[in-house]
């Protein structure tokens, strides 16, 4: 064997802030925060109080190993956890505020967490759910010592904190395979499954995100994540950026088409990205003022399939590029981006416009993808042959965090749940979804927890659950019902059942009394459901 002779330091992600702030020391980051003035300072600065909460975890005994939770929004206090947390060897578990109260404890639980750092407005929910916490000690306000309020929990505030700490902190080199998030998905049924991403998977998506075939960075963007850093990391974008020297502006959690406005020509926004629901509300917002995007030239749309007509505004009107991303919490989360090619520009501007807004997105280095057949068959890459979606490479998930058996068949494949075709340049489009979950706004509503609940309801012989196109929210769910014999209810006997026992999001937009399809096997055939129920919320 002729081993290469070049060197093997290990991928680290605290490296990638320790590069932004040599290389790119003076650009800056904009946070808006929770009830606080904007805050403004530049990667060097961030460098050093990443130093500084370092130093503070450690003091409240945050080891290499150890899980910490974070509930908070897009801040740089949230991106300084995302550097100091990996950079101690511990994993920031970024909790998601979206799911019901259970959901969070069991997601802490499960981690096993020891410290937990949230916003001031999760002051009541974290009230609310610390009893049932069995590891936390510690808890911290995401805020300055003035507005911290200890709470039920005896909170202490952050920055107090990190304020009597050192700028400076001798970084431990960690194994690159050691892991650095704990981000759980609720996309199928069941309990939320954590995905365990390790430092080498999250330097190398960053490595690869930026290049020009996906969201082409350079240091003159300045580049606004609208996806969630609870969610997959905001689709990489905290370490995207600093890599390519990029300006940083956090939104906090006003996602609102005036506030994004605001920041888009104030700070002059080149990059954003986020779920379509988003984009909807901003097109919206610049219908109704006449204003114009500023120096916005891209946005990245994924989560939900990108509805042809809002790439098309954002082109026509705005002059603005869609670039279409599919991806999911177990790819890190990207999967493929939709940029153009030579081959395409051959066509001419309109019929390149249409492929790439009509496709999730094209084949990008570093994940495989395939499709099989029912019997397990690779499809041909024809554009036409549909089949379950799998892909493979260094930033797709091997096993879910605690469970014993690999999440991938034997040849490391990963079955995403999802329905696609591909063509001969590799460009892929989801045409359906196994998974039977409905995606609303960017987030995961189960169909079968909330049959499993209206099952319960007196007089329902079945209950199906579909998901439907909704113009703002992508897609919200429908309940069919079908009763028993003599039995008559009403719509509102339902709603009157349901509204206790689920969150309010989940309720269903419609409740339909009609007889349920069923399969030649007798399971509920939802496809025959979502076909005849298609236009219901127009
Ligand atoms: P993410 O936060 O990246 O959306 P999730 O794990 O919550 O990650 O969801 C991943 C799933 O979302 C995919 O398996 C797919 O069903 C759906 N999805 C993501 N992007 C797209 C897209 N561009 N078009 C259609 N569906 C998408």
């Amino acid at each position: 064997m002729t081993a290469g002779l070049m060197q093997t330091p290990s991928l680290q992600i605290i490296d990638i802030l320790k590069f932004a702030a040599t290389a790119h020391a003076r650009r800056e980051i904009v946070s808006r925060l929770v009830d606080e003035p904007v805050w403004r300072y530049t990667y060097a600065a961030s460098w050093r109080r990443t130093a500084q909460l370092a130093h503070a975890l450690t003091r409240l005994g945050v080891r290499h190993g150890d899980r910490v939770t974070s509930l908070a929004w897009n801040t740089h206090r949230h991106f300084e956890l995302f550097y100091a947390v990996p950079g101690l060897g511990a994993v920031l578990h970024t909790a998601n505020p979206r799911l019901f109260d259970e959901q969070i404890v069991y997601t802490i639980n499960h981690a096993d967490s020891s410290v937990l750092l949230f916003d001031r407005n999760f002051l009541a929910v974290v009230e609310r759910i610390a009893p049932q916490l069995t590891s936390v000690k510690t808890f911290i306000m995401m805020s300055d010592e003035t507005r911290t309020i200890p709470g039920a929990v005896g909170a202490l505030s952050y920055e107090a904190l990190l304020k009597p700490e050192s700028e400076t902190f001798a970084w431990l080199r960690v194994d690159e395979n050691l892991g650095a998030f704990l981000c759980y998905t609720s996309g199928t049924t069941g309990d939320p499954k954590g995905v365990l991403y390790s430092h080498r998977a999250v330097v190398l998506h960053a490595m690869a995100s930026g290049l020009a075939g996906a969201f082409g960075f350079d240091a003159f963007d300045v580049v606004m994540p609208c996806s969630s850093l609870y969610h997959a990391t905001a689709w990489g974008l905290p370490f995207g950026a600093p890599v390519n020297g990029c300006k940083l502006v956090m939104p906090c959690d006003r996602m609102d088409g005036a506030s994004l406005q605001e920041l888009i020509v104030n700070e002059g926004v080149t990059f954003s990205g986020g779920v379509p629901t988003i984009w909807t509300m901003y097109l919206a917002h610049l219908e109704k003022t006449g204003e114009t995007p500023g120096k916005l030239q891209r946005l990245v749309i994924g989560g939900s399939a990108v509805p042809r007509a809002m790439a098309e505004s954002f082109k026509k009107k705005y002059g603005v590029r869609v670039l279409q991303i599919w991806g999911m919490t177990e790819t890190c989360p990207l999967g493929v981006v939709a940029t153009p090619t030579p081959e395409l520009a051959e066509a001419g501007e309109e019929a390149m416009d249409e492929a790439i807004w009509t496709r999730q997105g094209r084949l990008q280095f570093g994940i495989e993808l395939k499709i099989i057949d029912d019997d397990g068959q690779d499809l041909p890459w024809d554009g036409d042959s549909s089949g379950a979606l799998l892909v493979r490479g260094p930033w797709t998930v091997k096993r879910y965090f605690k469970q014993d058996a690999d999440a991938t068949n034997e040849d490391g494949w990963f079955d995403t749940g999802d329905i696609a075709t591909i063509d001969a340049a590799g460009f892929m489009r989801i045409t359906d979804r196994k998974k039977d979950v409905i995606k609303s706004g960017g987030e995961w509503i189960s169909s079968i927890d909330l049959e499993n609940v209206a099952v319960g309801c007196p007089g329902v012989k079945i209950a199906a659950v579909v998901g439907v196109p909704h113009p703002k929210w992508e897609e919200r769910p429908i309940l069919v019902i079908e009763s028993h014999d003599g039995e008559t209810l009403s719509e509102s006997d339902v709603y009157a059942f349901l509204e206790p026992r689920i969150v309010k999001w989940w309720k269903p937009d419609r409740v339909i009394l009609a007889s349920v399809p069923l399969t030649a096997t007798g399971k509920i055939d939802k496809k025959v459901l979502r076909g005849r129920y298609k236009d219901v919320l127009g």
